[in-house]
């Protein structure tokens, strides 16, 4: 097996350009929702290789830090309602795959790709709002390197029968900058960068964010808060 069994570039989802934001227009969590980052410390996070989260805390925003790893929350999730939003350096560079890579994994299993696909081609089933290596965004929804994007991401946490098999299969919905990427999206299983998806049987997870090993400019995070479904 290859990487490339995996990935395919046809059809490249239509290109839909975003509603405008006022500039720097942040709706705040509301008030039933957990706070995972409010601009202050990454105090709800850890590094998956253990010890504190080492990105970078600077004017509200968190950097990744490249070198330091993963990070996830300390707290672990069934069903939620996430909302995360991240930014493309303005000075990005790179092609594909190598350029401001990252992604949020659902129950530190299942990864929605984090990319600059603005004017950016890659494989479709890994391009930005993919169900990585299995199912490409209904459209390519990017604002343009420097503005901020919105993940609002609703989903399903999978129940298991005893022999490990699905009984139902995670879900996702997948919002970008308003518009409807992933539409109640079944999960295939593991992400596999080579083959494909296995089922593992888990429970509940944390969120975890990628330091992505490519050498592009790392990119931010802000105003992230989940709401327990
Ligand atoms: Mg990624």
């Amino acid at each position: 097996m290859v990487p490339e069994m995996s990935e395919y570039w046809t059809p490249q989802p239509p290109v839909v350009t975003p509603g405008t934001v006022t500039p720097n227009a942040v709706i705040t969590a509301p008030s039933d929702a957990i706070v995972l980052f409010d601009g202050k410390d990454l105090s709800a996070w850890e590094s998956v290789q253990g010890g504190a989260a080492q990105w970078t805390v600077k004017d509200g925003v968190f950097t990744v830090n490249k070198s330091t790893g993963d990070i996830r929350t300390k707290q672990e999730f069934e069903s939620f309602q996430l909302h995360i939003e991240w930014r493309i350096p303005e000075d990005i560079t790179g092609t594909s795959q190598a350029r401001g890579n990252s992604g949020v994994f659902l129950q530190g299993m299942y990864e929605i790709q984090i990319l600059d696909c603005y004017n950016n081609e890659t494989y479709v089933n890994g391009q930005t709002g993919s169900v990585y290596k299995q199912t490409p965004p209904l459209v390519n929804a990017m604002r343009k390197p420097g503005e901020w994007n919105v993940y609002d991401i609703l989903y399903t946490a999978p129940v298991f029968k005893a022999d490990g098999t699905y009984q139902y299969p995670p879900r996702v919905t997948v919002i970008q900058n308003g518009i409807v990427v992933q539409n109640n999206t079944t999960i295939l299983g593991t992400i596999e960068y080579i083959g494909f998806p296995k089922t593992v049987k888990h429970g509940a997870g944390p969120l975890i964010l990628q330091d992505h090993g490519d050498p592009s400019e790392p990119i931010s995070f802000r105003n992230i808060w989940i709401r327990e479904l």
